[in-house]
């Protein structure tokens, strides 16, 4: 019953009459602007960057097609309008067995304290921590059945030979140059302050490493997409940061932190408002995005769908020494995931490791978002495409691809709080 100013009066009276408490105005909520940022993600164009990623094959270290990648992703963050600068660093192959850059040990080889004990590649054997079989990395537990793991290394094994021909080129055995890519959004209040989100943009195993880690990187790219529109604003700043190396041994990330993390909160010049390397505030590392069929079956085989209850796997490392502010950011971002994720919901580890966010988790809280728990799950043989030649952009269905928005979704909606975004009407 609506009608005029008249009809009106006498609602009041019989409101009066009837409660005798005064009508409440209308309650309009402001639509929350992050909401109207995290819209902006949309599947088709994060599946677009995979993609264009995968054009350059695997991306190995050291090679012209992980050059070529390098340049493609700085030209897509450009025409973002996210300015870009590059990291140069020398990688020094480590030999070990006696085998140098571009075999099975440069490629899987773990840093000293970043890498834990690989799990058993048997469904029964292995011999983990103290022999016990079920220690996977990170300081994980390994359940139920496992499958075998590893890196492909040989040609022969990719069918397509367009592709095998475009991953030819071996990673030099001599020490030389490497680059990272990052590009950052500059805060109007804190500028000297900054939260890093990350991916590695190099890859393994001669497919298109479109999951490893085509799909981190190109979610980082998103977010830089995303957050450069002239229409927001935060008040601190965001680096999207492209490691390379991470496949060899996560050197790229290193590299930064060695470079850069002595220059933090430093205005250069002096007096000027700038802030070359603002003060680390976080470090959010994405790798593995898309697939979450679950556990191997009894055969050894997967599923063939992603599995209804998938689930973006957010971790943290208990023995870093910044444990509880990284598992303070978990939270928040599980908190984020379920406010703004439209599918698939959000669970937080205790285990990081294997990643790029390893390199950082001593020095500022440190989380990475996956596929799944790395120790546990991607360790026993949970994602069969793993550094394999059917890592390649057409294995993956949109359920797999949506698992990846999801944590593009989460992420962009926490940094979006973490940093003050807002909308500016124009
Ligand atoms: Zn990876």
């Amino acid at each position: 019953m609506r009608s005029t100013a008249c009809a009106i009066a006498v609602c009041a009276a019989l409101m009066q009459t009837q409660t005798q408490t005064p009508a409440p105005a209308a309650p309009t909520a402001p639509e929350d602007p992050i909401k109207t940022m995290v819209a902006r993600l949309d599947l088709e164009k994060y599946k677009a960057t995979i993609k264009g990623l995968t054009q350059f094959g695997d991306r190995r270290q050291g090679t012209a097609r992980n050059r070529a990648a390098l340049d493609w992703i700085e030209a897509q963050l450009k025409s973002y309008g996210c300015p870009t600068e590059r990291l140069t660093y020398t990688y020094t192959p480590r030999v070990r067995g006696g085998r140098g850059a571009g075999t099975a040990a440069a490629g899987t080889n773990p840093p000293a304290g970043q890498r834990g004990t690989p799990p058993s590649t048997t469904a029964q054997g292995g011999r983990g921590r103290g022999g016990d079989p079920t220690a996977g990395s990170g300081g994980s537990r390994i359940r139920g059945i496992r499958r075998r793991a590893g890196v492909n290394n040989d040609p022969n094994a990719q069918p397509d030979e367009k592709l095998r021909a475009l991953n030819s080129e071996p990673t030099p055995a001599e020490p030389g140059p490497r680059q990272n890519v990052y590009c950052t959004k500059v805060g109007t209040t804190r500028p000297d302050e900054m939260y890093i989100i990350g991916a590695h943009m190099d890859g393994i195993g001669w497919g298109e490493a479109a999951n490893d880690d085509g799909s981190g990187t190109a979610l980082v790219m998103e977010l830089a997409r995303i957050f450069s529109s002239p229409d927001i604003q935060t008040e601190r700043s965001i680096r999207f940061a492209l490691w390379n190396n991470e496949e060899s041994g996560t050197e790229g990330a290193g590299a930064y932190v060695a470079q850069r993390r002595d220059l933090q909160g430093k205005e250069e010049p002096a007096g000027s408002g700038k802030y070359p390397e603002p003060k680390w505030l976080g470090m959010i590392q994405h790798d593995m995005m898309l697939f979450d069929h679950g556990m191997p079956l009894a055969d050894g085989t997967l599923p063939k769908e992603q599995r209804p209850e998938a689930d973006v796997n957010i971790e943290f490392a208990r023995t870093s020494k910044f444990a509880a502010e990284a598992q303070a950011l978990a939270w928040l971002l599980h908190a984020a995931n379920e406010k703004y994720a439209t599918d698939y919901p959000a669970a937080v580890g205790p285990h990081m490791t294997n990643t790029d966010s390893g390199r950082f988790q001593d020095v500022v809280a440190a989380v990475s978002l996956r596929e799944n728990e790395r120790g546990a799950q991607i360790g026993a043989g949970w994602d069969p495409q793993w550094h394999q030649p059917t890592d390649l952009f057409t294995t993956y269905s949109d359920k797999d691809f949506r698992l990846g928005l999801n944590a593009a979704q989460t992420t962009l909606g926490a940094v979006a709080q973490l940093t003050g975004a807002t909308l500016i009407k124009r």
